[in-house]
């Protein structure tokens, strides 16, 4: 059984392709908010207690980014306790910009199970230079490099024989970005290689998994619409993605 919890429908950042930004309210007739932490209790432990739904995921994503909730790091351990034995849940995953993150809490993240809960990670970076990165997602530049270094740790815990962390990396093709796809993908390329981490080049969410995918990803309009399409072929076509 999945649960797919929004912590928040708020977000740290204003990426140029996503309209989540552009409204005070993502859910029609409610404020934007944060899960209040006896909430998240009551709904973590109502979910353990199901006697039926075996195996059980969680997925940390919907409207809003889940790691710019103050209590973030909080929730996570309270998770991490609850599945000490390895006998709650049989994955867990988040979406991410992992832009607030503090490496603490990256570890925690991925020390909450070991090698019996899968535990996956998709990270939206889209840029190679910090400054393509920051007109993106419409933040500082000096956010670049803790994205980085989080994406480093988390890559590096996935190469641990004791757990079972996946992790995509994903760089969505647009006008402002289309010009560093190359050293997007070679530079994470050699980082897994240096490190001896398996990994696959992918578009989208193809292929099997492997501890890290480097995902290229169309920039979609309304109704699923591929805008730019020329720019995201021309990838697809030069790396020979399907
Ligand atoms: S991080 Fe995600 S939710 Fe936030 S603006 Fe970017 S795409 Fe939208």
């Amino acid at each position: 059984m999945d649960l797919q919890i929004e912590l928040t429908d708020y977000c740290n950042v204003k990426c140029i392709y996503c309209s989540q930004h552009m409204d005070t309210g993502v859910h029609p007739g409610y404020k934007k908010g944060m899960m209040s932490y006896s909430n998240f209790k009551k709904i973590i432990d109502d979910f353990e207690s199901l006697s039926i739904g075996d195996p059980k995921h969680i997925v940390f994503q919907w409207l809003g980014e889940s790691t710019s909730h103050p209590k973030f790091s909080k929730f996570m351990k309270y998770v991490l306790d609850k599945n000490e034995k390895n006998n709650f849940l049989n994955n867990v995953s988040w979406v991410s910009n992992v832009i607030t993150l503090d490496v603490d809490t990256v570890k925690l993240m991925c020390e909450i199970s070991n090698k019996f809960t899968e535990i996956h990670f998709e990270l939206s970076i889209d840029a190679f230079l910090p400054d393509t990165f920051a007109s993106i997602k419409k933040c500082s530049e000096k956010k670049f490099n803790s994205v980085i270094e989080n994406v480093k740790t988390i890559i590096n815990y996935s190469n641990n024989p004791e757990k079972n962390i996946l992790v995509g990396i994903r760089f969505i093709v647009l006008e402002e970005n289309y010009r560093e796809v190359d050293d997007f993908i070679q530079f994470w390329m050699e980082y897994c290689d240096d490190n001896n981490i398996q990994y696959t080049l992918v578009s989208g969410g193809a292929g099997a998994p492997t501890k890290v995918k480097i995902s290229i990803w169309p920039y979609l309009g309304a109704w699923g619409k591929i805008l730019n399409e020329d720019l995201y072929e021309d990838v697809l076509k030069r790396y020979s993605l399907t």
